[in-house]
């Protein structure tokens, strides 16, 4: 009786874990959680000064996805770009849903050009992926900013805020665009 009861709560502990970390919609990391995890990463980045790259990606014009389709639609599309994300990632590349239509991915032991080469890879399957859905086929296009960890990044706060600043860039210059926002000087 009691090997079973601590069995059950192991698996109850398990699975309030998983509650906690996860997104219920695409079963990425949530915001807390991939944000557990870049803390950790910046950690290591400072211990050992290996590159790191911050992308952030975002849907572009998301909402007319929802406004013509319907909310189902929206997630469903939502899901399906979460799945190729994932599919596009090397092992210990690191993905989490930010937000809304907004999610991030983390490349460690990557420098920019190949953090860059991944964004636009990525941009492009995107682009050209036909979305079957309940309601007919859907595309929809993303914009990225990526920005490299730094030494003199003392709080991730920064780090976000670079790679926001790139991914508004790329909004404001078309959509469907990488856009790198290098650190300061
Ligand atoms: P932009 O290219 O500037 O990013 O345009 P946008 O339409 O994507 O941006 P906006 O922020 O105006 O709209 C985001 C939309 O995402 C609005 C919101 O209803 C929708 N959204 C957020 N979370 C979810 C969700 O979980 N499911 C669905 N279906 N829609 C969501
Ligand atoms: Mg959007
Ligand atoms: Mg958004």
């Amino acid at each position: 009786c009691v090997m079973h009861n601590i069995t059950a709560r192991k698996q109850m502990e398990r699975e309030l874990r998983h509650l906690a970390t996860t997104d219920a919609l695409t079963g990425l990391s949530n915001r807390r959680h991939f944000l557990d995890q870049m803390r950790a990463a910046l950690a290591r980045h400072r211990r050992h000064a290996t590159p790191t790259l911050l992308l952030m990606i975002d849907l572009d014009l998301f909402k007319q996805v929802n406004d013509r389709y319907g909310h189902g639609v929206g997630d469903e599309v939502l899901r399906h770009c979460a799945n190729l994300m994932s599919h596009s990632l090397r092992s210990n590349d690191l993905l989490g849903r930010l937000g809304g239509e907004e999610f991030g991915i983390l490349l460690p032991d990557t420098d920019t050009t190949g953090a860059l080469d991944f964004a636009e890879r990525l941009r492009q399957r995107a682009a050209h992926e036909v979305i079957v859905t309940e309601a007919g086929t859907v595309t929809v296009t993303l914009s990225i900013g990526l920005t490299a960890f730094t030494l003199e990044d003392h709080h991730i706060d920064v780090i976000l805020a670079r790679a926001d600043r790139a991914l508004y860039r790329a909004k404001e210059s078309g959509r469907n665009l990488v856009e790198l926002e290098p650190p300061p000087e």
